[in-house]
């Protein structure tokens, strides 16, 4: 492909509202542009990276025997209703009318749809099992859509359903796609670990999600490096909901707090110092333990507060270490999350405060001048159990630690729920119906896309693995107007395509310097550059990932490349 012919807007500039790496090099590099929140257009190179991995993800399905078919995005409000789901999926499921007035909704995932279309089509034990996939949109309104690609509201989902009429052929299932989804984390170069991820069963199999560990990763996974064990530390979400009487209030102020604030923004409105702030979002024990975050609503919110580091056990009593936690919440009083393995269930009254500043359950806005215990205080919550860094884990082999992860992947056992709900069933050997036995695989292909991205990168742009490198190589004249090195490229161009090569050929009329900063950009595999020594046949060979240069002549190049 000659570059002038493409579609490759780079970028100079880091684009200011974005927050991950891998979100701002996908944009300076071309290869993505946002087009409303969460919602992205793939550029020709984008596209030809999600197509890699969508080839990847393509062929260890079918190699595990799923079988790929398309199902309709635009979904009948009935089947939910069916599923129970269109009351349950609450405000993520994107709801629209036809022009009868019909509801339906844009596909967040597929189990409805399968369920029913199995249900219509398959009537005995004898077809089963059968696996079938789809590499398709989705669309989630996410709360909040953020990191690009990593969390869209329009993204693109690999998502598996198996149909079984025994458990153990859902359990041989199960496995083959933990083995398809290791074979296709591994073929994609990724740092991933298979965690459980339900932390409320630890020690259960029914499902597992696949993180890619990364500091930008929204889920924390508990781990040892002593034992195969590691586990998502679910986040429990506790609705605070604000309920204290005008009396109570007192000399409470309510102010109003700009939405994206820095630590620094919010200590100069609060009148507070910027420590008061990080204290608000820490807390410390002995002075030793650092204990986790609050994820709110606000930038503030967002610092990752650290888990507990080298910390033997908490002194802490539970209803106390509950109050801490909530008054790191600085943000409005919403639905808070808290970094425990817990259910608590708070009716109401749960509040946050510290050092005189709370959260005030309205995004935005914050009091001033909280008086504790006077204006607020935790009514409700049970059954509250930390998971420590050095804890042992439950095998008792090894200890545990924690790290971020981006869940990329997803298999779950689902069993009858939904061929229950939708009565959707098989006759056995012995005539009698049967609820289908499901599972379902899910794979995020555009979050793996960011994923990637963000580990593939250094201080110049993207390095990416021969895999899923939008092109093998970059091919580039540093002189267009030399006659020399326009033959020798030109010349190399044909050689290496007829060598089955993949060759972005820089053929823009622009100074070597910036083809060679977009060339580090964009980050192919390997770079030829055609120079001075052109007049010789002698070209430079940059690989991108080591960083090795050499000089060889134009005969030997493709001996050498291989
Ligand atoms: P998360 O916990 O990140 O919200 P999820 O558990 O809701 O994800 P699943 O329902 O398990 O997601 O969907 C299967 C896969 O789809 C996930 O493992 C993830 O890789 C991907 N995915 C889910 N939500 C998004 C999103 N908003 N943007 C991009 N990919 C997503
Ligand atoms: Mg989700
Ligand atoms: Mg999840
Ligand atoms: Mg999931």
């Amino acid at each position: 492909m000659k570059q002038s012919k493409t579609f490759i807007p780079t970028l100079r500039e880091i684009p200011a509202d974005a927050d991950a790496l891998s979100h701002q090099l996908l944009l300076r590099a071309g290869f993505i542009r946002q087009h409303a929140s969460g919602v992205y257009s793939y550029l020709p190179l984008g596209f030809k990276v999600l197509q890699k991995i969508e080839e990847i993800v393509r062929e260890e399905m079918n190699e595990a025997g799923a079988v790929e078919l398309l199902l309709p995005s635009l979904q009948q409000a009935e089947l939910w209703q069916e599923s129970g789901r269109w009351d349950a999926y609450g405000p993520e499921l994107m709801r629209l009318t036809d022009r009868h007035e019909r509801p339906f909704a844009l596909g967040p995932t597929h189990e409805e749809v399968i369920t029913s279309l199995v249900r219509d089509e398959i009537n005995s034990y004898k077809k089963l099992p059968l696996t079938l996939y789809q590499i398709q949109t989705k669309f989630r309104d996410e709360k909040r859509p953020r990191f690009g690609l990593l969390r869209g509201r329009e993204f693109i989902m690999k998502d598996a359903y198996s149909f079984h009429s025994t458990e153990e052929s859902l359990d041989e299932t199960y496995q083959d796609m933990v083995k398809a989804y290791t074979n296709i984390f591994t073929r994609l170069g990724l740092n991933f670990r298979a965690v459980i991820a339900d932390s409320g069963s630890i020690g259960g199999t029914d499902t597992h999600e696949f993180m890619v560990l990364s500091e930008i990763g929204e889920d924390t996974i508990a781990y040892s490096d002593e034992t195969d064990y590691a586990a998502n530390i679910e986040m429990a979400e506790v609705n605070v909901e604000y309920t204290h009487s005008d009396e109570e209030m007192g000399t409470l102020e309510k102010v109003e707090t700009p939405d994206q604030r820095t630590i620094e923004e919010v200590a100069n409105y609060l009148e507070v110092s910027q420590e008061q702030c990080i204290k608000t979002l820490v807390f410390n024990v002995d002075d030793e333990l650092i204990v986790v975050l609050s994820r709110g609503d606000h930038e503030i919110n967002e610092i990752k507060l650290k888990h507990a580091l080298n910390a033997e056990s908490v002194e802490l009593a539970e209803e106390q270490a509950v109050f801490e936690l909530l008054n790191c919440h600085v943000g409005s009083l919403g639905p808070v999350k808290l970094p425990v393995n817990v259910k608590v269930i708070a009716d109401h009254g749960i509040k946050s405060i510290r050092n005189g500043v709370c959260g005030a359950n309205e995004d935005g806005f914050h009091y001033k001048n909280v008086n504790p215990g006077r204006d607020f205080a935790i009514d409700h919550f049970e059954d509250i159990r930390f998971i420590q860094v050095g804890d042992p884990t439950p095998d008792r082999q090894g200890t545990i630690k924690f790290a971020e992860g981006i869940e990329v992947g997803h298999v779950f056992k689902l069993g009858t729920k939904y061929s229950d709900a939708m009565n959707a069933g098989f006759l056995d050997e012995n005539g009698r119906k049967q609820p289908f036995i499901m599972g379902c695989y899910g794979i995020g292909v555009s979050r793996l896309l960011a994923a990637v991205a963000e580990q593939f990168q250094d201080n110049y742009g993207f390095m990416w693995p021969k895999q899923i490198a939008p092109y093998d190589i970059h091919l580039i004249s540093v002189n267009e107007k030399d006659e020399a090195q326009k033959t020798l490229t030109d010349d190399l161009y044909k050689l290496l395509r007829s060598y089955r090569y993949d060759v972005l050929y820089d053929d823009r009329k622009e100074r070597a310097g910036v083809k060679f900063a977009d060339a580090d950009l964009i980050g192919l595999p390997v770079r030829v550059t055609v120079g001075k020594k052109a007049s010789e046949g002698i070209v430079e060979v940059k690989f991108r990932q080591s960083g090795e240069t050499f000089e060889w002549a134009k005969e030997e190049l493709v001996d050498r490349l291989n």
